[in-house]
């Protein structure tokens, strides 16, 4: 039975499992999810320290006008001495320690140095230009939440909390594994009735992009035996994406085996175009996805269902790419009871996604989306959209965002 595009993907996302947690160097961290909240186990800053190259001075002392002595040099790194007497002035560099009975840090910039002696030129306020012990963390404080994508900033923080490894989920080993006896591998060369795997290599790539590890089984021959073997190799990676033979064809064997092999079909056939023969299952908790051979119908089901149900299996909470509104330059046309994928190039005119077709709609047309650089995406019972008609659209490439300079 054909179920609808969003019931499809709902029930992907709800039987897929989290995956465990390993610990990484924070080097290897980065674009990874933090399994477990960080803690954080001292102050930041660790003491009081200054803000600014200049003078550390009682803020009181500063009120007469009259210069202030010298008495000492705090470098970075330095130790927070000598004290700051009465009457008195020490020399201080960004980040060094704030001596004792110091409550104010006079910039360079503000102040006169002559000799033995500084003058201060303008007006001084109390704890100025001191950060202070634990103004930005205190010990206990969950500086990063659990799921949250380790980006440079979280890297930074962590660094400063002394975290050598980081708790992140593991990364998705996933299987690929291309079927058809038509296939020939990458390197032979082309002859008649043969196509070259182009899938397995697409979607190695997409699963990459993702953070997760492609693991390569090559092609399955069109015959049970050649599936059952490879299909079960597949099965003991943390996910399987099978590309091909899961049409009504006489050749088509990826369903049948995959249930010999006890894996549980979720659903088969999906009211979208292209990718209408997807299948789900599970072995156990290990989802097996079945995707059309076609490579426009490939990529496609990938973004749609198998990059957020990886996304999700890595910890991210968030994994659908944003729809943003965009308006159609031409004229649309479709058969109602299908969503439709349709590969458009997009740009942005003031502030507004505009998106044109990017070629022949036929799914067997690779340069239309080798071309697109996002999918607009057309309502399940819409016909007819003519031009200017605002639509769902996601953007493939981020670099649409981006300014040429
Ligand atoms: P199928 O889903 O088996 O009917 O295949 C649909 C179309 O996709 C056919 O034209 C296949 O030759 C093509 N195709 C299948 N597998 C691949 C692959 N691994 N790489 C490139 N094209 C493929
Ligand atoms: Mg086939």
């Amino acid at each position: 039975m054909t179920i609808r595009f969003e019931d499809a993907r709902s029930l992907i996302l709800e039987n897929v499992p989290t995956l465990g947690v390993e610990r990484v160097p924070l080097l290897d961290a980065s674009g990874r999810v933090l399994a477990e909240d960080v803690i954080a186990p001292w102050h930041m800053p660790l003491s009081d320290n200054s803000a600014m190259d200049g003078f550390a001075v009682r803020a009181a002392d500063c009120e007469s006008g009259e210069p202030l002595v010298i008495t000492g040099y705090i470098p970075a790194g330095g130790r927070p001495e000598p004290a700051v007497v009465s009457g008195g002035a020490v020399k201080i560099m960004t980040g060094a320690p704030i001596p004792p009975q110091c409550d104010a840090v006079v910039p360079f910039e503000e102040a006169e140095e002559s000799g033995e002696t500084v003058r201060i030129l303008a007006p001084v306020t109390l704890r100025q230009h001191i950060r202070f012990r634990g103004e930005d963390v205190s010990p206990g404080d969950v500086i990063i939440p659990a799921a949250t994508v380790i980006r440079p900033p979280e890297v930074s923080m962590l660094a400063s909390m002394g975290m050598v490894m980081v708790p992140v989920h593991r990364r998705a080993r996933v299987a690929i594994l291309s079927t058809g006896d038509e296939l020939i591998e990458l390197g032979q060369a082309p002859a008649e009735g043969k196509i070259i795997n182009s899938n397995s290599f697409s979607l190695a790539a997409a699963v990459r992009e993702c953070g997760g590890e492609p693991v390569m089984l090559g092609i399955a021959l069109d015959t049970p035996e050649d599936h059952r073997k490879k299909l079960a190799e597949g099965l003991s990676c943390d996910a399987l994406i099978t590309s091909a033979g899961v049409s009504a064809g006489d050749r088509d064997f990826v369903r049948d085996v995959l249930a010999d092999l006890g894996v549980k079909q979720l659903f088969w056939k999906v009211a979208i175009k292209p990718g209408g023969p997807t299948a789900f299952a599970l072995k156990d908790r290990t989802p097996v996805f079945s995707l059309p051979g076609n490579p426009v119908s490939t990529m496609i089901t990938f973004e749609e269902f198998v990059r957020p149900a990886l996304l999700r299996m890595m910890g991210h909470r968030r994994v659908v790419r944003p729809f943003v509104k965009a308006t159609l330059k031409e004229d649309a046309r479709k058969k109602p009871g299908k969503v439709n994928f349709i590969r458009v190039r997009v740009e942005i005119k003031e502030g507004r996604y505009i998106a044109s077709t990017a070629g022949d709609q036929h799914t067997g047309i690779l340069r239309t989306m080798v071309n697109a650089n996002g999918l607009a995406v057309l309502p399940q019972e819409a016909s007819f959209l003519p031009a200017g008609t605002e639509v769902d659209l996601q953007i493939l490439r981020e670099e649409v965002a981006m300014l040429e300079k």
